[in-house]
């Protein structure tokens, strides 16, 4: 296997043929030409086939080590997962402090058809899995960053005849490879830190179970949330930098963390990378690189609030992975986090630049 660069660069590239581009165009199209005697073959309609939506699920897939389906969003590919799998009078087990529409959906829709849900958290300690029929972990979790071991739960959810999905958000398939730990299903938002130009929404599926696969592929056909082809086209040329990206952001996210531990008006700072952060030692373990996500307190809303206003840099935005820094005080959006919490989203931007501006904003504010 080649190098992460190497690898994103090529995947899901066709063979190079004379005049053509390295990576096709997008394909716009609901009905295809058919063979008036042969009939549909790759490409009839729009919905089940498009060429550009394979070309991105190959690239993909070969990150993840799966086959992996495409979505709209990455709650398409969650709630694609848990209505394909989950049934009357199952149980399923969610993150208490992952994505919370997850938990939303989960307390409404969910329970409506007769499934039921445990929350746990994903440090632990795990509930127990009699029962069950699907696990979902997300590690790391998003916005608290704690993190749980993928090996160990697949694990105690196969003792128990429970499947293991993984949200693979955060970590990105450079950052983890969950179907080789043992999980049976990924699920991720591509829409972060993937495709990582803020401009798509994308979510994915994969897995190595053909039965699964079966239940996904047929969910989507007869659902129809699938991804059109500009947003597959946009998403499949942003992954050819998703190593240099991950870099620089990752880089960015340890200075940030460094400064933000040796302030006196910073508290709660958690980023996996940090040697004394509790997520550190199964990050090291597990993970092949640390995401340039970290969280801190500031100690209320006026205070991120003046914290975004000083600073040049940051954006206040929500969503994270993207090429420009940004800040989102998760409390805004009804999340149970304090008030205070703010999850920063390191971009590529230089290093020094973003520290020079986040001590003159965090000084100002
Ligand atoms: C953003 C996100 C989602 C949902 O993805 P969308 O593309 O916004 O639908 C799911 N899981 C995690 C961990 C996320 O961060």
């Amino acid at each position: 296997m080649s190098g992460d660069g190497t690898h994103v660069v090529h995947a899901g590239l066709p063979e190079p043929v004379p005049g053509q581009p390295f990576l096709p165009g997008p394909v716009f199209a609901a009905p295809y030409h058919l063979d008036p005697d042969a009939g549909p073959g790759l490409n009839g309609y729009g919905r089940p086939d498009n060429p550009t939506r394979r070309g991105l699920e190959a690239a993909v897939g070969s990150l993840e080590g799966g086959q992996v389906r495409a979505f709209a969003s990455g709650q398409a590919a969650i709630t694609a997962l848990l209505l394909s799998v989950l049934r009357s009078g199952d149980t399923v087990v969610l993150p208490s402090d992952g994505y919370f529409p997850v938990r939303a959906f989960a307390e409404g829709t969910l329970r409506d058809l007769g499934v039921s849900t445990i929350l746990a958290p994903t440090a632990g300690p795990r509930p127990a899995l009699d029962g069950v029929r699907l696990v979902l972990i997300e590690t790391p979790a998003n916005p608290g960053l704690d993190v749980c071991d993928v090996r160990e739960t697949a694990d105690a959810a196969h003792a128990a005849g429970a499947l293991l999905a993984v949200d693979n958000t955060t970590a990105t398939p450079l950052g983890q490879r969950p179907l080789e730990l043992g999980a049976d299903l990924v699920v991720a938002s591509g829409t972060k830190a993937l495709t990582g130009h803020s401009d798509v929404l994308l979510g994915y599926v994969a897995t190595n179970d053909d039965q699964l696969l079966d239940k996904i592929t047929t969910w989507r056909t007869q659902t129809g949330g699938i991804p059109g082809a500009f947003d597959c086209w946009l998403a499949h040329r942003s992954l050819a930098t998703l190593d240099l990206r991950l870099g620089r952001q990752t880089a960015n996210a340890a200075a940030i963390a460094a400064m933000l531990r040796d302030r006196s008006d910073v508290t709660g700072v958690r980023w996996p990378g940090l040697p004394d952060d509790p997520s550190y030692e199964i990050c090291a373990r597990q993970m092949r690189r640390i995401p340039g996500v970290l969280s801190f307190d500031l100690g209320g809303a006026d205070r991120v609030a003046r914290f975004l206003k000083a600073s040049a840099l940051v954006f206040a935005a929500t969503s994270f992975g993207g090429l420009h820094t940004s800040a989102d005080r998760r409390a805004q959006w009804g999340d149970d986090t304090a008030e205070g919490f703010v999850r920063l989203s390191c971009g590529i931007e230089d290093t020094e630049d973003l520290i020079a501006d986040l001590t003159v904003a965090l000084d100002r504010s």
